[in-house]
């Protein structure tokens, strides 16, 4: 059969990847998802025993995985895990800001000042140092991807969550601000905003409050699963997907756009 239109690959095969908080939830479902489709995965956690678990998993099951421990908060953990990674995987093509934690405050309380701090430590400030820090690996490449987990919360606002609500909004921000800058070396910055997702950052939430929830407020009437926005950013990270940039991709199940 004649093959058309396959100029552009849509494989990962042989990219290296690095993905932030992969020890769990999305993290660990997108790490194991490029290990699947044949990416060399850099696996990278502040939790020492998720990233060994999941750097296991991909290897015993043929794949090639690196674990690095690695706080997107400290600057310094940044260096030596870049380092680490050039070392044993080479280089960087395709870069996956995911770690995140979940910071409420209400607006009159006292510590909504630290709160506030700690939010834009781990949820924003971070995703440009890893940006800026891969840079060079990213144009080397010629075809970089960089794909920031914001969240339907970078698109709304709940109650009592102003923190992490500013900071995923300002994670939109950095992506469009960052595709802007970036396209010049045809790398490409997208966001995507996942809605309820069953993980562990979802799953204090007791199940009948969850459930009600989702069959309220989602189109499809349930909870995502990891795996599901995991297949979202392996799209964006393919070469076929070289003209979306600055896109803020929501996969939530059909929360945001839904009015009854
Ligand atoms: P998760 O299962 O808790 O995974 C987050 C991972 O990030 C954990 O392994 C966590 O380690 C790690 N992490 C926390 N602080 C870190 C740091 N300073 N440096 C490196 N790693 C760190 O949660 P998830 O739901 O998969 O969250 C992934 C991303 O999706 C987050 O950015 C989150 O805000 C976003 N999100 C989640 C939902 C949802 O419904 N679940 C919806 C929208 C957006 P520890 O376990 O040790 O803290």
């Amino acid at each position: 059969m004649t093959r058309r239109l396959s100029r552009l690959s849509r494989s990962v095969a042989g990219k290296v990847v690095l993905i932030t908080g992969a020890g769990s939830g999305m993290g660990r479902a997108t790490a194991l998802l490029f290990a699947d489709e044949g990416a060399k995965v850099a696996v990278t956690d502040v939790d020492r025993d998720g990233v060994e678990s999941v750097t296991a998993e991909i290897s015993s099951a043929g794949g090639t995985a690196l674990g690095v421990v690695l706080d997107v908060a400290d600057p310094a953990s940044i260096g030596a895990a870049l380092k680490t990674v050039r070392e044993g995987l080479g280089r960087i093509d395709v870069l996956v800001n995911n770690a995140g934690i979940s910071v409420g405050a209400e607006i009159d309380d006292e510590e909504f000042d630290d709160r506030w701090q700690l939010a834009l430590d781990v949820l924003l400030t971070p995703h440009q140092r890893l940006i800026r820090a891969c840079l060079d690996d990213l144009i080397d490449c010629g075809e970089g991807r960089v794909i920031n987990i914001s969240s339907t919360e970078g698109l709304g606002a709940s109650r009592s969550t102003t923190p992490y609500t500013v900071a995923k909004h300002g994670v939109i921000g950095l992506t469009r601000a960052m595709a802007i800058a970036l396209a010049k070396h045809s790398i490409t910055v997208n966001a995507v905003c996942p809605g309820p997702i069953l993980t562990s950052m979802t799953q204090a939430i007791p199940a009948e409050h969850r459930d009600t929830f989702a069959r309220r407020r989602t189109a499809l009437r349930r909870y995502g699963d990891p795996e599901e926005v995991a297949h979202m950013v392996l799209n964006l990270a393919l070469p076929s997907s070289s003209y979306v940039t600055g896109a803020v991709i929501a996969v939530d199940g059909g929360q945001t756009m839904k009015n009854d």
